[in-house]
């Protein structure tokens, strides 16, 4: 069926409002309308501008993490939302400067603990890091990076104990490090803060035998 045609009729059936100004979206708006997304979408126009977390070698952020995007990112990781996942991926091709992206060999995406991830269905940061995938076609990895530790979600946590919830919460497999040894990695998060969960991924990365790892982030909160 054509796409076009496919997705007039969906709209049709299951009317979609503007998550923002609750105006009925057309055809080819999802999630929001185009007024909201020009309005509130603030994408970072120079992007690294954390090359001294300690064990990440450089960071490239896509947006702040301004109304838009933090209601985006909720309604992927809560709401299963597919519109709101079909916008992510539009944003990332849209947005994404790949001769900005460091030289990299492999993805890994930051991963989450297994009982969530089945609980949610997918990792939101793996849908962003299939995406960048597509558009690099460099590959990605979700079984090298895995994290053992159920922790609590940082945003519960006071800073100084963010730092201390995320150690040791993840490990290299053993049988997989052959495909990190001297590798540059671009690891794929969807939102950055403190930097702790993505500094801790990179430092076990880094002692598993990975030569550089740069961050990949779509949004930032504390810019
Ligand atoms: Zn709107």
């Amino acid at each position: 069926m054509n796409i076009k045609f496919f997705d007039i009729v969906v709209n049709f059936i299951f009317i979609q409002q503007c998550r923002l100004c609750n105006r009925i979206l057309k055809y080819n708006e999802n999630f929001v309308c185009r007024n909201c997304l020009e309005k509130e979408l603030n994408p970072i126009e120079d992007i690294n501008v954390y090359d001294r977390l300690f064990f990440l070698d450089e960071v490239y952020i896509l947006f702040y993490y301004t109304r838009i995007v933090k209601e985006l990112i909720h309604a992927i990781k809560f709401d299963r939302d597919f519109s709101a996942i079909k916008l992510m991926k539009n944003l990332i091709d849209k947005h994404i400067s790949l001769e900005r992206l460091p030289e990299f060999d492999l993805i890994i995406p930051v991963p989450l603990f297994p009982s969530r991830k089945r609980s949610r269905g997918y990792n939101q940061s793996q849908i962003i890091g299939k995406e960048i995938s597509k558009l690099t076609n460099k590959k990605i990895y979700e079984n090298i990076l895995i994290r053992l530790k159920n922790t609590k979600p940082q945003s519960l946590l006071i800073l100084e104990d963010r730092q201390h919830n995320i150690a040791n919460a993840f490990f290299v497999v053993n049988s997989k490090r052959e495909y990190i040894t001297d590798k540059n990695i671009l690891l794929v998060d969807d939102v950055f803060t403190t930097g702790f969960t993505t500094n801790e991924c990179a430092k076990v990365l880094k002692n598993a035998g990975a030569k550089n790892v740069f961050l990949f982030a779509l949004a930032t909160a504390v810019l």
